[in-house]
């Protein structure tokens, strides 16, 4: 949850969500539209999305205990090297090593090597945690706060650090942060908005990939260019820029979708609620 989401954002959510689902069973047994309504807010819907395929294939392969095997922790959805690392040491204190960008930057420093590969990187993080003598978790621990706060990226701060006695790069100068942001896609889209004072709004299911996967919008259409309006809400993710222009009508709605009277069993994306709200239609 705290992947791009403010800790104080999180709190009360982090709370809800183990009153909701107090286990690993509750979890997997839950329909994803649950899932997704309690993660309602947060973004990244994807997260959500892996935690109850984990929590599934915990309950259906492991028994509903998690897994201890570095390989069967890989193996759950949206479960990488670095964060198998992270719950492998931390949880089961094994010598796993953390590779995030704070620990990739201070070995790259450490051994002068600026164009270091994954590689090599995850070799240097091996071996270093295997001969640091002490127990994995806090040595993972300790890797990420120097290049949060000493090591950091815009500026190594050599005089501070409890290892510049050691390490190749002190008192150099290093390399600041050289990762470039993909640039943002602006994208317009058409949000048609069929509503009827009987039946409520008529809401179709996004696929299961892509932007607000597996939310409830009401039907989008992507316009090849801006139309000659203002959009009724801007909506802002990682990369792409989303221009909503919302459009009420009495037309009989087509394609996949349903009517809703109530909206407080099912997930709608941010962006989505704002506009409906801008039209009146309240959520
Ligand atoms: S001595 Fe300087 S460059 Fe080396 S790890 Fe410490 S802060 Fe980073």
């Amino acid at each position: 949850m705290l992947q791009q989401t403010q800790v104080k954002t999180v709190l009360p959510r982090y709370l809800a969500w183990f009153d909701r689902f107090p286990d690993i069973e509750a979890l997997a047994a839950a329909p994803l539209d649950e899932v997704l309504k309690v993660w309602e807010g947060l973004g990244y819907y994807r997260r959500a999305r892996f935690i109850h395929q984990a929590a599934q294939k915990i309950v259906s392969e492991f028994g509903g205990t998690f897994p201890q095997a570095f390989d069967a922790i890989m193996s759950l959805s949206g479960i990488g090297r670095s964060t198998a690392g992270a719950i492998a040491s931390f949880s089961f204190g094994q010598s796993t090593p953390v590779l995030d960008g704070n620990v990739k930057r201070v070995l790259k420093r450490w051994h002068a090597s600026p164009e270091a590969t994954e590689r090599q990187l995850w070799d240097w993080a091996q071996k270093a945690i295997d001969g640091s003598g002490g127990n994995p978790a806090d040595w993972n621990q300790v890797m990420m706060e120097l290049g949060a706060t000493i090591c950091a990226s815009r500026s190594a701060d050599c005089k501070r650090c409890p290892v510049n006695q050691h390490c190749t790069s002190a008192f150099q100068t290093v390399e600041p942060n050289t990762i470039k942001k993909a640039p943002v896609k602006e994208v317009h889209w058409r949000i048609e908005l069929h509503t009827s004072p009987n039946q409520g709004i008529w809401l179709t299911q996004r696929p299961d990939s892509g932007i607000w996967a597996s939310l409830w919008t009401p039907p989008i259409t992507e316009l090849a260019s801006p139309p000659d309006e203002d959009p009724c809400h801007i909506h802002l993710l990682t990369h792409r820029k989303l221009h909503l222009y919302g459009n009420t009508t009495d037309n009989v709605p087509a394609g996949h979708g349903q009517w809703f009277s109530n909206l407080d069993s099912i997930a709608l994306p941010t962006g989505i609620k704002h506009l409906l709200e801008k039209h009146g239609v309240h959520t």
